[in-house]
């Protein structure tokens, strides 16, 4: 069973509902962040919380409380779940609108959910994703506007891909909902601009630093022919193969070794969290 915090009160998810002249269903205008707890603790809360923060900035929202209440309302959704691993998901909305334009006072909702693991054959396989010509609007703020990958649902199953990767002007940018790194001998290399900032790109980054030289730095399409390996990471992802990239076979297409070992630190960190 699952419980949601909605302006103010906490109610069973499937009870919570938002009113028809909110600026997200009239205009599309919200936001949103997802995140992890592990062992019963909010994976990188400081990072998710100032990346939200920054978010609902950047639609010129102002946020309704600061961190440690809401952490407290995260820890008090988490016990009724009784569960130590869920994932979460803040909804923040443009509110109601009386002239259907002007930003009103914003809705929040903080939903807890099952986690949907990666099946595990994607792990040991790797995925193909296809290409795409496209930028997203406001990429370092996570909105909730994802028509692209939804309109393109039907070309990707139709290619045996499991998501998109965008490109413009020759610039590798990100997938649908997770980053893109590319591995060259102990480089990692891992796009910089038009991207959502991702947390676990970040915890990647961190987590490399021992091992490999991390380049953050616009990616060309081109050295996608160069790449030994390829992957992508996200909350629910942690570190993805990719092993094609529309027709091209990256590296040898089969999931590399450094990718497996990203993904090991990756389980080590989130197992003693
Ligand atoms: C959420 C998201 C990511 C990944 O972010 P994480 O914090 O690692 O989950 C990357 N790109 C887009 C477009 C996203 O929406």
């Amino acid at each position: 069973m699952h419980y949601g915090y909605f302006n103010g009160s906490v109610l069973p998810t499937d009870q919570i509902s938002v009113g028809v002249t909110d600026l997200s269903l009239l205009r599309g205008y919200g936001l949103f962040d997802y995140f992890l707890t592990y062992n019963g603790r909010p994976f990188q809360w400081d990072w998710y919380w100032e990346r939200f923060r920054n978010s609902a900035a950047g639609l010129r929202l102002p946020l309704p409380f600061g961190k440690d209440e809401t952490y407290a309302v995260v820890m008090d959704l988490l016990a009724r779940t009784g569960q130590p691993d869920v994932a979460f998901r803040f909804v923040m909305t443009g509110g109601y609108s009386p002239d259907s334009i002007s930003i009103g006072t914003p809705n929040l909702m903080i939903l807890t959910e099952d986690i949907h693991p990666v099946p595990p054959i994607q792990y040991e396989q790797g995925i193909k994703v296809i290409l795409d010509d496209y930028v997203r609007e406001m990429a370092e703020v996570k909105t909730t506007d994802y028509k692209r990958v939804i309109l393109k649902a039907e070309e990707i199953r139709a290619a045996n891909a499991l998501d998109i990767l965008y490109h413009k002007d020759g610039e590798i940018s990100e997938l649908s909902r997770s980053n893109f790194f590319i591995v060259r001998g102990n480089k990692l290399i891992t796009p910089n601009r038009h991207i959502l900032r991702g947390i676990t790109r970040r915890t990647i980054m961190e987590l490399a630093q021992a091992d490999f030289q991390v380049e953050e730095r616009p990616l060309l399409l081109s050295e996608l022919y160069e790449a030994d390996e390829a992957f992508t990471t996200s909350s629910t992802k942690k570190v993805l193969p990719i092993t094609q990239i529309g027709e091209l076979m990256i590296g040898n297409g089969q999931v590399g070794i450094r990718s497996r070992f990203l993904l090991e630190r990756m389980d080590e960190l989130v197992a003693k969290w």
